[in-house]
């Protein structure tokens, strides 16, 4: 897709009116699919309108979320939020110790990271923020409170990064393409603010009927095996000396071989242990061999589900801020008096201080060059961290074809990719299914075209049409 304008979301363009409008080119960003146009078979039918992420591919994310590999630590992204020379700041979800991974994490990170900024500085300077996703955005809203003239610059044509609510007819709410799962507890703040926003959310735990997990012949209401197995082999990992993976542990805790044999219903224990672990991938991004056993955390809880526009969380902090859209920086040079940042239509642009909120993925792969290098303990991080593959498929029928009431459902025993789904009639009443698939699975689901992925998912949902 390119974009041949730059937008302005508010504001005259004071202190960066060197620049000018730009083109720039954004692969794959996750959009929505048109419908196929081809006949149902069997028993699931085609659905009305179907929407896919492919987070991987997209150039400003390179993956979906930051994940804890073996051999990476607290430390190493406490480390990558260290200010620079007090001119160059860091902030994003890779860089919170507390939630990683989430909206939350990004948005305290934004928080903190504008209070050290304000700190180092004083109001009368120009500050740059790259990045208007959920840090970025909280960042320059504090900044604007503190007085500081502020410029968001962002390369996509759309702010949220990967928060990406899309409206449109075929749809009769926003769907989300990134995050849409809130956790009650950890997300108590988020959730606040978007009841301020009067941004509709539901929450499945409402539902009359809770999670399901079914197979080609069998079905249980619940996993009484492998949350236990996992959190065997998670408490074992904290006592030895050397991190490990979450499916060494697995095995060498013991906790594998305790599944089986187990049942639930007429459901075996591998089953589900390997479903389990398909759903820590659809959080986490990364399957258990990649993802350490001391960060890794075992608890499942029942989300709620963002269906009134999750972007408007960011659209909202962002207002009245010099947002410059479309616009790509491409390299940011540092002295300790000030910051040049080069765009990627070759303009550059000379401020104060930057706060750079760019996802650990774009850190990876270089795109942005830093003059001199960071130091070392932040390459270090920035190595050391690993980045994760989460995405969604959204699928409305135009009536639900499914013989459960259940809210959350788990496929068990299959080889298909997508194995957790989120049922939303119950709770919106519009026969919605979500899917979620993260880590390798994800990656496979990438090279499918949109024809085959329908195809594959008609096959994955049988089970729960009877
Ligand atoms: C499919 C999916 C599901 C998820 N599910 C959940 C969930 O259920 N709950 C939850 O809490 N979290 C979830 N997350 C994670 C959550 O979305 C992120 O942690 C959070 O949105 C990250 O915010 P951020 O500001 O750190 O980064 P981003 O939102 O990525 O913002 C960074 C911004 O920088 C921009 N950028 C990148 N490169 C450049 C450049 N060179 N120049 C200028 N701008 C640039 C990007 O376009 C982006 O807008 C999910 C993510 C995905 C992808």
């Amino acid at each position: 897709m390119s974009f041949t304008r730059r937008t302005f979301l508010a504001g005259a363009g004071t202190g960066v009116s060197v620049l000018v409008l730009t083109a720039c080119t954004v692969d794959a960003e996750p959009s929505p699919t048109p419908t196929p146009t081809r006949t149902a078979t069997g028993v699931v039918p085609v659905p009305r309108a179907t929407a896919r992420s492919n987070w991987g591919a997209d150039s400003f994310a390179r993956g979906s979320t930051s994940y804890m590999t073996v051999g990476s630590t607290l430390e190493h992204r406490e480390a990558l939020r260290v200010p620079v020379d007090d001119r160059v700041f860091f902030a994003g979800e890779a860089t919170s110790t507390d939630n990683p991974g989430t909206v939350v994490g990004a948005q305290r990170s934004g928080n903190l990271a504008a209070a050290a900024l304000a700190d180092a500085g004083d109001s009368s300077e120009k500050v740059a923020i790259i990045g208007a996703g959920a840090a970025g955005s909280e960042a320059a809203r504090v900044l604007t409170l503190r007085g500081y003239s502020v410029s968001v610059i962002e390369a996509r044509s759309r702010v949220g990064g990967r928060i990406h609510s899309v409206s449109g007819k075929a749809w009769p709410f926003p769907i989300e393409l990134g995050a849409f799962r809130l956790s009650p507890l950890r997300d108590a703040d988020v959730l606040d603010a978007l009841g301020r926003l009067d941004v509709a959310t539901v929450s499945l735990d409402s539902a009359e009927d809770g999670t399901v997990y079914r197979s080609a012949t069998g079905e249980s209401a619940t996993d009484p095996v492998s949350p236990a197995a996992l959190a065997t082999a998670l408490d074992w990992a904290q006592s030895q000396s050397r991190d490990q993976s979450v499916d060494s542990s697995l095995t060498a805790s013991g906790a594998e071989q305790t599944v089986i044999g187990a049942t639930a219903g007429e459901l075996d224990g591998p089953g589900l242990l390997a479903q389990h672990l398909a759903y820590l991938a659809t959080v986490y991004g990364a399957d258990g061999a990649d993802l350490s056993s001391w960060y890794t955390a075992d608890s499942v809880d029942t989300p709620t589900v963002v269906t009134g526009g999750f972007s408007e969380i960011v659209s909202d902090s962002l207002e009245g801020v010099e947002t410059y859209l479309s616009t790509t920086v491409v390299g940011v040079s540092y002295t300790d008096e000030r910051v040049s940042l080069r765009l990627g239509t070759g303009e550059s642009l000379t401020v104060d201080r930057v706060l750079v909120t760019v996802p650990l993925g774009v850190l990876q792969d270089d795109s942005i060059e830093f003059d001199p290098l960071l130091p070392f303990s932040h390459r270090t991080a920035i190595a050391s961290l690993a980045m994760g593959t989460v995405d969604t498929v959204w699928l409305r029928f135009d009536e639900p074809f499914w013989t459960t009431d259940a809210v959350v459902w788990n496929l068990v025993g299959t080889d298909d990719e997508v194995t957790t789904w989120y049922n939303l009639e119950p709770v919106t009443g519009e026969a919605i299914l979500v899917g979620v698939v993260g880590g390798e699975a994800a990656e496979r689901v990438q090279l499918l075209d949109d024809d085959e992925l329908v195809d594959r998912l008609l096959t994955t949902l049988a089970p729960f049409a009877g």
